[in-house]
C-alpha cells in the first residue's frame, strides 16, 4: 500500500531528486516539449526515459506483469512530473506516454506484450498520428483513411501533421476513417503503425525556435496487417479521447515551470538596468513581477483543487481547461515579460556573446505560442469553459 501522506511524498519527492541528480540526460534546457535535435541527444533521451521506467518513477501505474508498482499512487506521478520541470529536464517521451496508454486500456493481449518491454527500454520510440493539415480542433474531421482488405488487413492513405518525434519514431498511434458512411465521431479506429513500412515518408517541420521537433507524415497506400487495430472498429475517437484525458499529472509540471519562470524573471529585474538603475526599481515592473506572481499562486490553488479532485474520483469538466488556459496564457505573458526586461539583447540567441542565460527568455518567448494551441487551443478552451462549464448557449 503507498503512503500518500504528505511526509510520504516527500520521501518519494526525495528519492525522485536522487535519481534525476543521477540520471539527468545531457541535453540544453529548452522551452516547452522538444524533440531530439541529433543522434547523440536521442541516445541521452532513450537513457532518461529508460532510467525513469527502470526506478518507477513512470509506467509505476501500469500492470505489474508489464513493470508497474504496486505501491504506487496518482499524487506520485504529480511529484515526479514537478521534480523534471524543476530540474528543468525534457519530460518523457510523449508519443510512447499516449500510446502505452492506449495498449493499456484497449490493446490486446498480444499487443501489449509486443510493444510495452520497447516502451519501457526506449528502443522503440512513438509518434502520435492524429492530427491533420485540415483536422487540429476538429480532430473528428480527419480523413486520412484505412480501407479494408480482402484478407483482413488495411491500406492507409492520408496526411498528418505537427507529429512531435516523427522524424525518430518507429511506431505511430494512428486514428484513421475506417467508415466513411458513419457518423464522423464513430467512423474512426485507433491502428498501430510502422513507421518504416512502405508508403510513409516524414518531413521534418524546423520551427520558428530553430528546432525541428514536428513533423509532415504522408502516407501512401500503407500495408497495415490486421491485428494492429487498437480495440474495435470505430472505437478510435472514444480510445483517442480516454487516452489525451490520462495526462492530468503533466498540470504540476505547468505549474512548477510558471513559478520558476517568475523567480528567474525577479532575479533577471535585479541584474538588468532601466534608465541606468536596476529595473527592480523600476515600480512598473514590480508591479508587473506582482501580478504575475498572484496570477501563478492562483493556478497552483486551481490545480492542487483539480488534483485533489482527480484522485477522488470527482473531477469536474472544467478543471483540465481553466488549467490549460490558464497556464498557456500565462507562460505567454511570462516570457513577454523576460524579453521586454532585457530590450535589444533579447532576442540574442544561445551561442550569441550577447545572450543572457543562454537564450533563455528568445527560445520561451518564441515557443510560448505552442502550448497555446498544443493539446486544445485558448479559443477551444473558453469554448469548453462557456458551454459546458457556465452553460451559455453551444455555437452553432
Ligand atoms: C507543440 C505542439 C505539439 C503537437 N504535437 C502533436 C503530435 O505529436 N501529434 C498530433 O497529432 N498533433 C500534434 N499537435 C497538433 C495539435 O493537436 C493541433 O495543433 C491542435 O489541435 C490545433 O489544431 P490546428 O493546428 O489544426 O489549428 P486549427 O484547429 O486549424 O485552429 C486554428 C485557429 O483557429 C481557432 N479555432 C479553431 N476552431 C475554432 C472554433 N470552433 N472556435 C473558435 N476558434 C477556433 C484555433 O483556436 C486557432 O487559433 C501539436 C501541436 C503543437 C502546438
Amino acid at each position: 500500500m503507498a503512503d500518500s501522506s504528505n511526509a510520504g511524498l516527500e520521501a518519494f519527492r526525495a528519492r525522485v531528486r536522487e535519481v534525476i541528480a543521477k540520471h539527468a540526460p545531457d541535453v540544453p534546457p529548452r522551452a516547452g516539449i522538444r524533440s531530439a535535435e541529433d543522434e547523440r541527444e536521442l541516445a541521452e533521451l532513450r537513457a532518461w526515459n529508460r532510467a525513469l521506467f527502470d526506478h518507477g518513477l513512470i509506467g509505476a501505474d501500469w500492470p505489474a506483469e508489464y513493470g508497474g508498482r504496486d505501491d504506487h499512487e496518482p499524487m506520485q506521478d504529480v511529484v515526479v512530473v514537478e521534480e523534471i520541470a524543476r530540474a528543468r529536464l525534457p519530460r518523457p517521451f510523449s508519443g510512447a506516454t499516449l500510446a502505452s496508454r492506449a495498449l493499456l486500456d484497449h490493446g490486446s493481449e498480444e499487443q501489449r506484450a509486443r510493444y510495452l518491454p520497447g516502451i519501457r527500454s526506449a528502443t522503440e520510440l512513438w509518434c502520435q498520428l492524429f492530427s491533420e493539415p485540415g483536422a487540429g480542433s476538429d480532430l473528428a474531421s480527419l480523413r486520412t483513411k484505412a480501407v479494408p482488405q480482402p484478407d483482413g488487413s488495411w491500406r492507409v492513405t492520408g496526411q498528418k501533421v505537427w507529429t512531435t518525434d516523427g522524424h525518430w519514431a518507429d511506431f505511430g498511434y494512428l486514428l484513421a476513417r475506417t467508415d466513411p458512411d458513419a457518423p464522423k465521431h464513430k467512423g474512426i479506429s485507433a491502428f498501430v503503425l510502422d513507421m518504416r513500412a512502405p508508403g510513409v515518408t516524414v518531413r521534418p517541420l524546423r520551427e520558428l525556435t530553430g528546432t525541428a521537433d514536428f513533423n509532415e507524415v504522408f502516407l501512401d497506400d500503407v500495408p497495415v496487417p490486421a491485428d494492429a487495430m487498437i480495440g474495435a472498429p470505430g472505437q478510435g475517437w472514444l480510445i483517442a479521447n480516454s487516452t489525451l484525458a490520462h495526462e492530468r499529472a503533466a498540470v504540476g509540471a505547468a505549474v512548477v515551470g510558471l513559478q520558476q519562470g517568475v523567480e528567474a524573471l525577479t532575479a533577471l529585474a535585479r541584474t538588468v538596468t532601466r534608465d541606468g538603475r536596476p529595473a527592480i526599481e523600476d515600480g512598473a515592473v514590480v508591479e508587473t513581477l506582482g501580478i504575475l506572481a498572484a496570477e501563478v499562486e492562483a493556478l497552483a490553488a486551481l490545480v492542487r483543487g483539480g488534483l485533489a479532485r482527480w484522485v477522488a474520483g470527482t473531477s469536474r469538466i472544467t478543471d483540465a481547461p481553466y488549467a490549460k488556459l490558464m497556464f498557456s496564457e500565462l507562460n505567454l505573458r511570462i516570457a513577454e515579460f523576460g524579453l521586454e526586461l532585457l530590450g535589444p539583447t533579447g532576442p540574442a540567441l544561445a551561442d550569441d556573446p550577447a545572450a543572457v542565460e543562454a537564450g533563455r527568455w528568445q527560445d520561451e518567448w518564441l515557443y510560448a505560442r505552442a502550448y497555446t494551441i498544443a493539446g486544445g487551443s485558448s479559443e477551444i478552451m473558453r469554448t469548453l469553459i462557456a458551454e459546458r462549464g457556465l452553460g451559455l448557449p453551444r455555437s452553432p
